[in-house]
């Protein structure tokens, strides 16, 4: 017999069966099972649609939350169970054929609704119970006072019929009567609790007003009054109760007893605990979370004198290889053990471990001791980490980077410190990892700057912030200037004129460098067409040029060809007055698909060059596979030849590198020529054309046209 595929309705009445299974042993309920399966059917039908429903409506999820308590599944135990069998099981009866990934995420938060629906009804019940109780208070008071002016036996009845515990006691304190219901909250005997007195009670958790509201009651200034108040049992638990206590005055209304009521709290409060548990713990390594640290962390912070913390950020160095590559299944247990081994390190009283969320973890300490304290519990990590973590067989190593904030409590805030610590865990991060960095206000002002820049800078290039100045290209053989390089400043309005170190590597981080880039080459390629229509060169050197830096991003941009043809179309520029310098080490590797729209722009006749040639791996082998006809040597070959004569090594590798840049048809261009020395080195090294201070620092475009204007005329 072949089995019939389950239809829908199926496999729901399957999801609340197991549910019902589940969570029936934690119920109140006086429902036989199958009874309560009925019940919970149409809230798994409810869920079931919630979670494939077009938009999740997380009050669905809230509802459900809110129906287990009417159906008294009021137990700490019954919400979890939900929560259990919603995670592993909804989804796999009821999401259909829909996207995994998806229902589980809306899974997750269905289950968040729950949880949030099942803590409100409750407390709006436990409100409804405390108004209750007090009116029962109100009607028993005014039964008690009745009864004992009439008989005994109502007055027993009245007692023991009371599903809530009732105490009676004389105004010294001294008990007199109790029902069966407050003997069981207690766990004792009749006999046990006659003759004790009210006040032997005290329990440290007492609320301050709980003994001075008993004082004015007992004198007869106040009626009644109500606490949430525990008690130690005999066998040395704590029964925690709402309590009402009331004041009965005889007929000429002269205070005479002591009337309490109380309700057995001890349940609920520890669902409410668990549930505070829950919200202030991570899920998966049992750590506190976040939450919970930052309370802890603004404590320490704001204690008194001569106290100090110590925090030690700490985050795993490659953790997301792991996880990329092994599966997060195993990341988890990754981190589960790296959890147990930081609790291990903080142990001792005010030190703590938290989870700040991923592979971020905090160990705090506290105290007045923590300059020296802080450094060793760093210490601790780092060694916890030592020894491999086996994983499916396999000894993967852990390292982490971890970022230390000290000081004094009461000068700053969480959130600062928590940042100082951040950064300090990059430092540490990109100074190789695996090592401890103290917090230093001076690089945390640095990193908050860059910040900051980086923040900045999208707004600055609408508003115009940056700017362009030329450095002139000068033909070594006659002194003629040939052209410049432009190179872009940012004129911030709090900081300055900011040079291109500052933010360029910024910019090529946020991305931002594309439509600078644009924008340098636009305005250049500009300022260039200007240059020619008033110098227009002679006829030996052509028109005058414009060497534009490209990133590496840049380069891998697919708009760079067309955009570059636009721009020089609309100036009106022919490319051959163009040049590209693209930095060596961006080249390196480039597969044929990176060289591409470089080698297109080389047909077109834009000249590219290699900017500081020589600070790479410079494979001069892979020079003839590169869509490049000018080399730049960078500025450390020109320092060697400051004095005279220069170094002759140095002179040896220049001479080299150019008489193997001419065998391959390469022009050389040498950078930071800084003396009439240097210059006249180097042009007897054979090398083509020069830039630096000894001719022109770089200026503003008009500068350029009164060089090029003398030299043509001089
Ligand atoms: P680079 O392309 O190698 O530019 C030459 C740098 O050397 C410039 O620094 C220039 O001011 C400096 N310099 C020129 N002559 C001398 C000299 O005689 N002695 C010394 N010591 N230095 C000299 P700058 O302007 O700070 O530019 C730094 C780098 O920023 C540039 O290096 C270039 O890689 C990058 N850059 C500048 N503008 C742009 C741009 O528009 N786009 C991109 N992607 N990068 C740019
Ligand atoms: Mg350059
Ligand atoms: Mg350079």
């Amino acid at each position: 017999m072949i089995a019939e595929p389950d239809g829908p309705e199926d496999r729901l009445r399957r999801f609340a069966t197991i549910w019902s299974r589940a969570v029936f042993p934690a119920t109140s309920t006086s429902l036989t099972r199958p009874e309560f399966e009925e019940r919970l059917l149409p809230l798994a039908r409810r869920l079931s649609e919630a979670l494939r429903a077009r938009n999740l409506d997380a009050e669905e999820g809230k509802a459900v939350g809110a129906a287990l308590i009417a159906a008294h599944c009021t137990d700490p135990d019954a919400l979890s169970r939900t929560l259990e069998c919603v995670d592993a099981y909804l989804v796999l009866y009821c999401g259909g054929d829909g996207p995994q990934e998806d229902l589980r995420i809306r899974s997750a938060r269905l289950q968040h609704a729950m949880a949030a629906g099942f803590a409100q009804a409750l407390r709006e019940r436990t409100l409804a119970e405390q108004e209750a109780i007090s009116v029962a208070a109100l009607q028993a008071q005014g039964v008690v006072a009745q009864a004992l002016h009439a008989t005994e036996a109502r007055f027993r009845a009245v007692f023991e019929g009371a599903a809530i515990g009732i105490g009676m006691a004389d105004l010294e304190g001294n008990i007199l009567q109790v029902n069966g219901a407050l003997l069981r909250m207690f766990g004792i005997t009749e006999q046990t609790m006659g003759g004790r007195n009210v006040r032997e009670w005290t329990h440290p958790e007492d609320a301050p007003q709980t003994w001075t509201l008993y004082d004015e009651l007992v004198r007869g200034e106040r009626e009644h009054y109500h606490v949430e108040k525990a008690f130690y049992r005999p066998d040395g638990t704590v029964l925690w109760t709402n309590l009402t206590v009331s004041l009965l005055r005889d007929a000429d209304g002269n205070p005479q007893y002591q009337l309490a009521l109380m309700e057995d709290t001890t349940e609920r409060r520890l669902l409410n605990l668990r549930l505070r548990y829950e919200a202030t713990h991570d899920a998966l390594t049992g750590l506190p979370n976040r939450t919970l640290f930052f309370e802890r962390l603004e404590k320490a912070l704001g204690a008194g004198d001569n106290q100090r913390f110590g925090l030690c950020y700490l985050d795993l160095d490659g953790f997301k290889t792991i996880n990329d590559s092994l599966g997060h299944a195993a990341g988890d247990r990754l981190l589960v053990e790296v959890a147990d081994r930081l609790q291990s390190c903080a142990t001792a009283p005010g030190e703590m471990v938290a989870r700040l969320g991923g592979d971020e973890f905090v160990a705090l300490t506290t105290g007045p001791d923590t300059e020296r304290e802080v450094d060793e519990l760093a210490g601790r990590i780092m060694n916890a980490l030592i020894t491999p973590v086996s994983i499916d067989g396999r000894d993967l190593t852990v390292r982490g980077s971890i970022g230390i904030v000290e000081g004094p409590a009461g000068e700053r805030g969480p959130a600062e410190v928590l940042r100082s610590a951040d950064i300090t865990m990059y430092r540490a991060k990109s100074a190789g990892g695996n090592r401890f960095e103290l917090a230093d206000p001076e690089a945390d002002a640095r990193a908050i700057t860059r910040h900051g820049l980086t923040t900045a800078l999208p707004a600055a290039l609408d508003r115009n912030e940056f700017f362009i100045e030329y450095q002139p290209l000068v033909h070594l053989g006659d002194g003629s200037v040939r052209g410049a390089e432009a190179l872009v400043r940012w004129l911030h309005p709090q900081h300055g004129v900011l040079g291109p170190d500052r933010f360029i590597p910024l910019a090529e981080h946020t991305g931002l460098i594309v439509p600078l880039g644009r924008w340098v080459l636009d305005q250049s390629v500009r300022q260039a067409k200007q240059w020619q229509e008033r110098h227009g060169g002679n006829d030996a050197t052509g028109p005058l040029r414009i060497n534009v830096n490209l990133s590496p991003c840049q380069l891998s941009h697919p708009g760079l060809v067309q955009d570059t043809v636009d721009i020089l179309e609309r100036a009106g520029v022919r490319p051959d007055a163009l040049c590209l310098e693209v930095t060596e080490s961006a080249l390196i590797g480039a597969d044929d698909d990176l060289l591409k729209p470089l080698r297109q722009l080389a047909e077109m006749g834009v000249d590219i060059a290699l900017d500081d040639f020589g600070t790479g791996y410079s494979n001069l082998a892979n020079l003839r596979r590169l869509p490049v006809s000018i080399l730049k040597l960078d500025r450390s070959f020109t320092q060697g030849m400051q004095q005279f004569p220069a170094d002759p090594v140095d002179l040896k590798i220049v001479e080299g590198i150019v008489s193997l840049a001419h065998s391959l048809n390469l022009a050389v261009t040498v950078e930071g020529v800084e003396t009439g020395a240097q210059a006249e080195q180097l042009r007897i090294l054979g090398c083509d054309t020069a830039q630096g201070w000894y001719y022109a620092r770089p200026g503003p475009p008009d500068r350029l046209h009164e060089l090029a204007l003398v030299d043509a005329t001089g």
